[in-house]
């Protein structure tokens, strides 16, 4: 990246702004700011707020069409700027450049799914005669917007998240002001510039950077109803608590689990689930909320798959970001690889082997597969959120399973088996928001409903879903029909 000369500008109600005070954007592995952004200024923040309250009427009436064009609008432009908005990526948070493009392919279709059921989106014909008090009547529920957003997105998925608070609002018509993750709001700002190009109403969007200290203010002001948070458990429920009334989405943390049962037993089986789990395990430096965290193995296929994994989490490139060969790069912060570096030597205290890895130079941890980490270690217990994989083994799916859902989070599993029966069993007993068969639990498609139990959060996002939870019904109802 070339180095920066001008703050880069906030968007505020369609148009760009910088104001008094900037903020450096520093590579995680430290070195020169990519960039300096602006920072908002209390006006600034009141008027993307205002602005979004006052155009609700506007947007909402605008008609579907041309709220789909602008979506899709978008989507091709970020598929155009596919190279430079993967560097910008890689720039702000360390993610590999592979990683950077798969997330900006992944944007694209997130508008793009958007911008498909903008024009589906209407409400339901429903019938009321199913009882004799509703003879000669008819409802027709309509999908109305519950107001203005505040979406809050965290550091690792700093475009695609961005992509999934955004999209499905404009889609139903209610206007948004995003607020990106301090670290990387880069690629937040790029995307402004894309929104700048359609002819959405002014106001109907912002993207703006504001202190954290400053956000208590703005999760409680009544002008934005809706609050639609991606990040940590802490800030997530301290927001639900201190806001009861408005309407809250909060899409949290986990410690995924890959089960891998006792007939997923060939070589390639064993292999392909190995290949996956270290993919998906170190991938992006573990910072995904459905990175692998724990492997859960049948006790018959355990040795076979634990050599087979050690080889293939030492096969895992941790490097340069932008070389095409890196699987994965620093994570966000020194202190954070050094948060999770702890976590791993409390483990070993505790009992636990370190297989592979383990060692950490500044943000770089090592991929790391360690067994024999008692349950209630750090590693097994809570989030990890770096490259660390736990494994054990059970006897038994019904063990596994009992395995998975002891955990207070409850995001996705994924279960490498070929039983129909123990997919079904799984789908009935696991508490969690996904299960996925012969995969990781780390697959995501944009459009599947997504989110978590427990303190993984509360409502669903992808993108139809996330409309549903924008809008609530208003019926008519007419008599004599
Ligand atoms: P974080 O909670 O530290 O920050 C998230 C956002 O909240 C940032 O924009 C931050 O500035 C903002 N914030 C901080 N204090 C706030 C306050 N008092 N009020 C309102 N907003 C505030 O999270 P992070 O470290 O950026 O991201 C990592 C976390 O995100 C992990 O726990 C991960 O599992 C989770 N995550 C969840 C999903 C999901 O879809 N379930 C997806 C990605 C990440």
């Amino acid at each position: 990246m070339k180095p920066p000369t001008q703050p880069v500008p906030i968007w505020v109600a369609g148009h760009q702004v910088t104001g008094e005070h900037t903020t450096p954007i520093t590579p995680p592995d430290g070195g020169d700011p990519v960039a300096e952004v602006a920072v908002a200024d209390p006006s600034h923040v009141e008027e993307a707020v205002q602005t979004a309250h006052d155009v609700g009427r506007e947007l909402a009436s605008l008609p579907a069409h041309r709220r789909a064009d602008a979506l899709d609008h978008v989507s091709r432009r970020l598929t155009q700027s596919r190279e430079e908005l993967a560097r910008l990526i890689m720039a702000e948070g360390g993610k590999p450049i592979r990683w950077s493009r798969i997330e900006v392919d992944r944007a694209a279709a997130t508008f793009r799914l958007a911008s498909e059921e903008a024009r589906r989106w209407s409400g339901e014909l429903q019938r009321l005669d199913t009882d004799t008090a509703g003879e000669g009547r008819i409802a027709l529920n309509r999908r109305v917007s519950r107001g203005p957003v505040l979406g809050i997105t965290p550091f690792n998925f700093p475009l695609n998240l961005v992509a999934h608070k955004v999209a499905p609002a404009l889609a139903v018509g209610a206007p948004i002001v995003l607020k990106p993750a301090p670290a990387t709001p880069l690629s937040a700002l790029f995307l402004g510039d894309l929104l700048a190009e359609t002819d959405l109403p002014d106001g109907s969007w912002s993207v703006l950077t504001v202190p954290n200290d400053r956000m208590d203010a703005l999760v409680a002001d009544p002008r934005l109803p809706v609050v639609s948070f991606t990040g940590s458990g802490p800030v997530g429920w301290h927001i639900r608590d201190s806001v009861p009334r408005k309407h809250v989405t909060l899409e949290l943390g986990g410690n995924a689990s890959a089960v891998v049962c006792a007939d997923w037993n060939s070589d390639a089986d064993l292999q392909q689930a190995a290949t996956r789990i270290a993919a998906f395990g170190m991938g992006q430096a573990g910072q995904s909320c459905i990175s692998v965290q724990r492997v859960i193995a049948d006790t018959s296929i355990y040795p076979r798959l634990l050599d087979l994994l050690t080889h293939e989490v030492g096969n895992q490139v941790l490097g340069d970001p932008d070389h095409e060969g890196t699987t994965l790069g620093p994570m966000i912060n020194t202190r954070a690889a050094a948060r999770a570096e702890s976590w791993v030597a409390e483990a070993v205290e505790a009992g636990a082997r370190v297989l592979v890895g383990g060692r950490r130079d500044g943000a770089r941890l090592q991929p790391t597969l360690i067994v024999d980490a008692p349950l209630d270690a750090r590693v097994n217990r809570d989030e990890v959120f770096a490259p660390v994989v736990s494994m054990r083994e059970v006897d038994g799916t019904e063990a596994a399973f009992a395995a998975v859902n002891d955990s207070d989070f409850g995001l996705q599993v994924g279960v490498f088996t070929h039983d129909i029966t123990t997919a079904f069993k799984a789908h009935r007993d696991l508490d969690v928001g996904g299960i996925i068969i012969g995969d990781v639990p780390s697959y995501r498609a944009d459009q599947m409903p997504y989110g978590g139990t427990k303190g993984s959060g509360i409502g669903r996002e992808g993108v139809r879903f996330a409309m549903d939870d924008l809008t609530y019904d208003r019926s008519l109802v007419f008599t004599g029909a």
